[in-house]
């Protein structure tokens, strides 16, 4: 397969690829996840995120997050397990999760900097970064070329363009491919037809739609990508089958709605993944 190579990433695809649920199967069996996200400011992203996550499979969802998200989470989605997050994230801490995402909402102040120095340096599992982490990471880029664990990216545009530089008359998936390869990481460059690469495998989504132009639509992304990173997929694979998944639950909450509300989104995800299986 030539890396570039226009090729959408379908149904039959995503078919192919969700694993069936064991009969057999633990909590544990489908990822101790951690999911880094939340603050003062953002209270909303969090909350969303784990809605992702929950309604995707995640075996057990720790969310560690600001103390004025903490102490309502539980209330929205008892499912979560939620923790104040400390000043300090040490390696004995992290080193029992499957899968971590850190940014949705995260804010960028010298805490958000800092806990995400933490889990970039004390952590080694697959490893999502989004929204404010990748915003702090533009300014640290070589902390990803100093990643030897999975690490996907999930920009949006303007994410995209605060860590690489590339001119409007570029071909996105060409920057994209190459983004990918330079770095050593999957690239999800999010929008209509979503772009996933790691380089050398690149594929366009045939799922979503306008309606999903709606904020905190990408934190539920994450949580979608969360569950699945954490449950014996790798990651490209996480990648792929998070955002068929979210665009195709996403198309049937709009087969009857002008909008698609994220928490709408995730109320269908396991419907939506019924359908697939
Ligand atoms: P974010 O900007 O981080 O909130 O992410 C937005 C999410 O919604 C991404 O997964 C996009 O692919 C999706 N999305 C937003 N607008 C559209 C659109 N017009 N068509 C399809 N998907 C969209
Ligand atoms: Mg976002």
């Amino acid at each position: 397969e030539e890396a570039g190579l226009l090729r959408y990433f379908a149904i039959d695809d995503a078919k192919r690829m969700l694993k069936k649920r064991k009969y057999d199967g633990y909590k544990n069996y489908y990822g101790v996840d951690l999911l880094v996200a939340g603050s003062a400011q953002y209270k909303g992203a969090a909350l969303l995120a784990a809605k992702g996550a929950i309604a995707s499979g995640a075996g057990i969802l720790h969310v560690s997050t600001a103390k004025e998200v903490a102490d309502l989470l539980p209330l929205y989605l008892p499912e979560a397990i939620s923790e104040v997050r400390p000043n300090n994230l040490s390696h004995e801490m992290l080193k029992k999760f499957d899968a971590i995402c850190i940014g949705p909402g995260l804010g960028l102040d010298m805490d958000a900097y800092h806990c995400f120095l933490d889990v970039i340096e004390h952590t080694d599992c697959p490893l999502i970064i989004d929204a404010d982490a990748l915003t702090i990471l533009s300014n640290n880029i070589d902390l990803l070329d100093r990643q030897k664990r999975p690490v996907i990216l999930t920009p949006h545009l303007g994410e995209f363009r605060r860590l690489c530089a590339f001119s409007n008359d570029d071909d996105l998936m060409e920057v994209a491919v190459s983004f990918a390869k330079e770095h050593h990481c999957i690239l999800v460059l999010k929008g209509p037809h979503t772009i996933v690469t790691d380089g050398q495998h690149s594929y366009r989504n045939a799922s979503g739609n306008k309606a999903m132009a709606v904020g905190g639509m990408g934190d539920t992304l994450a949580g979608i990508m969360t569950a699945f990173l954490g449950s014996h997929y790798q990651a490209i694979e996480a990648a792929m089958l998070a955002v068929f998944v979210h665009g195709f639950a996403g198309d049937l909450v709009a087969q009857e709605n002008y909008t698609v509300l994220p928490e709408a989104l995730s109320k269908v995800i396991p419907h939506a993944m019924y359908l697939i299986e």
